[in-house]
């Protein structure tokens, strides 16, 4: 199946449950056991194995070429629950040097206290990786695109590091999605998602999703069953909902996003667009090669610095100014003040992230008006 059929069917009983075309919420807590069955036969919400969960495991496990998957109650329950289900005290973890917020906070604060330590790298520099090696490293985390700044940092050269050294490859795939790139085809052993962006797409619940190898997968789903992280069944219902719209989704935004970047990168009031589909990206020739698409996120600066960012947030009438992305309605952030606020500001200048710094998460409006607008409000 392509990824459009497997969106639809991937996973669906047959025969259907009743006959229904659209997959039943199965609201129940705990499920009777049949027979003399064990504890392994429980079935029951919080072990993610209720008939809600296991459709989409086969669903997520399909779409992005995983032998299995899990879903869970947030990206960050994902994250958390893989990277914990790797790393254990005394472990090290090699990490890119700029990656979502929560999952940075995540690597510096938490697990330290669990005695896991970690080393922020230039996942584009693959020269300086050896150095930053211990022999208690036991895995390399990165993202297909980074965000705000959306850096496509050298991918093969992470999962090859990884293969020599007997590493395992993580990768955060929610802004490119399965639809744009499929990271386990391209060697990483563990894929994790923010299912509350493009997956769901519909800015209306909050889930996350772990897809790979069977036994990392089932290390992960021990992990969270303890941690308590499990996604309600009818969160469950609107995700494979909203997962049967990702490609038209996906391949709309890729196209709009292209063309407003283009736009913003033509008009004089903007200093620089940050958009790996554009001609000026330093990586446009690998994104071009690896990636179907180049996703709905972009980020500008205007040449009147923070001020007209500011502004801007102000005048643009369509998009909604709120965090989060890969929803229907186009949203925009300042990450200064939002998604990186937490940083010390010399950190986020050190990674490129300036005050003036605009992030918009392009959704399905018509392209036009949304160029009408942004012209609008810069003017
Ligand atoms: N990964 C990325 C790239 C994100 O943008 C986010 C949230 O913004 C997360 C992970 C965390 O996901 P969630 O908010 O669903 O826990």
């Amino acid at each position: 199946m392509r990824i459009e059929t497997a969106l639809i069917h991937a996973g669906a009983p047959r025969p259907r449950i009743e006959g229904a075309v659209s997959f039943p919420i199965f609201q129940s807590s705990t499920f009777e056991l049949a027979g003399d069955g064990g504890y392994h036969d429980v079935r029951y919400i919080r072990l993610n194995n209720t008939p809600n969960h296991q459709l989409l495991h086969r669903k997520l496990a399909a779409i992005e070429g995983g032998e299995a998957a899990l879903v869970a109650c947030s990206g960050m329950a994902a994250i958390s629950s893989a990277l914990l289900s790797i790393l254990q005290a005394g472990d090290h973890l090699l990490a890119h040097r700029t990656l979502y917020g929560g999952t940075h906070d995540f690597i510096t604060k938490d697990l330290p206290r669990m005695g896991i330590d970690h080393t922020f790298v230039d996942a584009d520099d693959p020269a300086s990786w050896a150095q930053a090696m211990r022999s208690a490293t036991r895995a390399f985390y990165v993202e297909t695109m980074t965000n705000p700044l959306l850096e496509v940092v050298d991918l093969p050269g992470v999962t090859a590091f990884c293969r020599d050294h007997r590493l395992v490859s993580l990768i955060d795939n929610t802004c490119a999605t399965p639809v744009n790139y499929r990271p386990i085809e391209h060697g990483f052993d563990l894929v994790v998602h923010s299912a509350t962006k493009y997956l769901n797409g519909h800015s209306d619940i909050v889930a996350g999703a772990v897809v790979g190898r069977a036994g990392l997968v089932q290390a992960a789903k021990h992990k969270l069953d303890h941690l308590g992280g499990s996604l309600d069944p009818h969160a469950c219902f609107l995700l494979d909902r909203g997962m049967k719209t990702l490609a038209l989704r996906v391949r709309h935004q890729n196209d709009s996003a292209l063309r407003i970047a283009q736009f913003l990168e033509a008009h004089p009031a903007v200093a620089r667009v940050y958009y790996p589909g554009l001609d000026s990206h330093p990586r446009r020739d690998r994104a071009r090669e690896w990636f179907r698409g180049c996703g709905g996120l972009l980020a500008f600066e205007p040449k009147d610095g923070q001020r007209a960012a500011e502004d801007f947030l102000k005048r643009a009438v369509l998009p909604v100014n709120a965090p989060s992305l890969g929803g229907v309605e186009t949203l925009m952030t300042r990450p200064a003040t939002s998604s990186h606020a937490g940083l010390p500001p010399e950190h986020r200048r050190k990674l490129g992230i300036s005050d003036a710094l605009v992030r918009v998460a392009i959704g399905l409006e018509a392209t036009e008006d949304l160029v009408e607008d942004f012209g609008a409000a810069l003017a």
